[in-house]
């Protein structure tokens, strides 16, 4: 611990730290000093990417400046990427080269694209993550080719909304969606998976079963050729980044980082990690932003009883938040929730109401 105090340092500003930040505003940060690191100016909010595809939105009202944020939290803040971290002499490495001493660590810098591991390389492949740069690439495809066709590669929550939101975009193209093996939303209950199937019908998008490549230039499901397509967007769930395994932190297979009830890193607890980024040892959490955001006032809870020498740490428990709001871009949203499957149109407003408030919680400062 320096003489100034203890050192926390963040790695990464998306949904889960979030919570960190807005927990340092409400109360005050806690004594000593806290180090974001986060290459970003803005946090984009997942959720309303599709309705931003399908014109419902602006790309700005999806996202929340982080610098006013920061500035009131009394965080210092380095505008780059962590590329490694030594856990036992506690120092996070920069792509600068700097390095940045801790007492306490953080880490939430979500999940990596993969689509390219999956299904091959093709210039047309654009993978949802990083989200940023999907929404680049996206901006373009849409000012430069004027889509007719295209396939959406992936069969969970992500791949189909964002089939609905390309169906929905200016040029109104035909939509194929290629879900995996395992179908569609895998998962989630029987009647949302039918309430979801009744809509991608309704809507004229195509759904295909089985694991898509690209063989020879042309995008195959098992021997069939399912070309042209203008362009091929990928949402086949996170992959984790290579870093935190390469820097010695305990990972599974997949190479997400090993936390336990409280987000302490097995064998590390000075270093907690949440979000996209992290796998739970003890119970199943899927990836979500809603387990991202709701894991956040408990790091932020932890991290000020670590410092404060407490052994009474917060727990995250996942039970009972596992809902999603699929956006079908058609003024309606499709719940899933525990056994439950529904489509509304007040489901879309609750939707927009629920993603505007956490937006507007953030931003105006
Ligand atoms: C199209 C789409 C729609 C989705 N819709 C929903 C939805 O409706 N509901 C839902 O629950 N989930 C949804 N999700 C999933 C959700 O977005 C993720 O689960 C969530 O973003 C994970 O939050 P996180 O805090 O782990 O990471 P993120 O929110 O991705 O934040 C990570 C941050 O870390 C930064 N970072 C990355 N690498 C580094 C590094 N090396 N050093 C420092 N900083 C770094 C990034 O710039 C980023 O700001 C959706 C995902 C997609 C792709």
């Amino acid at each position: 611990m320096s003489s100034d105090g203890p050192t926390i340092v963040l790695l990464g500003a998306g949904h889960a730290h979030l919570g960190v930040i807005d927990d340092w505003l409400k109360q005050g940060p806690p004594e000593g000093r806290t180090i974001l690191v986060e290459p970003r100016d803005e946090m984009q909010y997942s959720g309303m990417v599709p309705g931003w595809m399908a014109g419902e939105y602006r790309g700005k009202e999806t996202r929340i400046a982080l610098e006013p944020l920061v500035r009131e939290a009394w965080i210092d803040w380095h505008r780059c990427r962590a590329v490694g971290l030594d856990p036992v002499h506690r120092e996070v490495r920069l792509e600068t080269g700097e390095r940045v001493a801790f007492d306490l660590c953080s880490i939430a810098i979500g999940g990596a694209g993969r689509a390219d591991n999956l299904v091959g390389t093709d210039p047309r492949l654009i993978d949802i993550r990083p989200i940023d740069a999907f929404m680049e690439s996206w901006d373009s495809v849409e000012d430069t080719a004027t889509p007719r066709r295209i396939a959406v590669i992936g069969g969970g929550a992500g791949g189909v909304e964002l089939a609905f939101g390309a169906r929905n975009s200016t040029s109104r193209p035909d939509v194929v969606l290629i879900a995996g093996e395992h179908g569609l939303i895998p998962g989630h209950p029987a009647i949302a998976r039918r309430v979801v199937e009744r809509e991608l019908e309704r809507q004229d998008i195509i759904v295909l079963t089985g694991e898509a490549r690209f063989d020879d230039g042309a995008l195959m499901v098992g021997n069939e050729a399912l070309e042209p397509f203008d362009a091929i967007l990928a949402a086949v769930g996170s992959g984790a980044p290579s870093w935190p395994r390469a820097s010695g932190l305990p990972v599974d297979e997949d190479g997400f980082i090993r936390v336990g009830p409280t987000q302490q890193v097995e064998g590390f607890p000075h270093i907690l990690a949440a979000g996209d980024v992290a796998r739970r040892t003890d119970v199943r959490v899927r990836h979500s932003g809603v387990h991202a955001v709701y894991a956040g006032p408990v790091l932020a809870k932890n991290l000020r009883r670590l410092i404060a020498g407490r052994s009474d740490l917060a727990t995250y428990s996942p039970f009972g938040k596992d809902f999603y709001l699929f956006n079908t871009c058609r003024g309606t949203s499709i719940l899933s929730y525990g056994p439950l499957g529904l489509k509304a149109r007040w489901l879309r407003q609750l939707k927009d109401w629920l993603d505007r408030r956490w937006i507007a919680r953030f931003s105006g400062r």
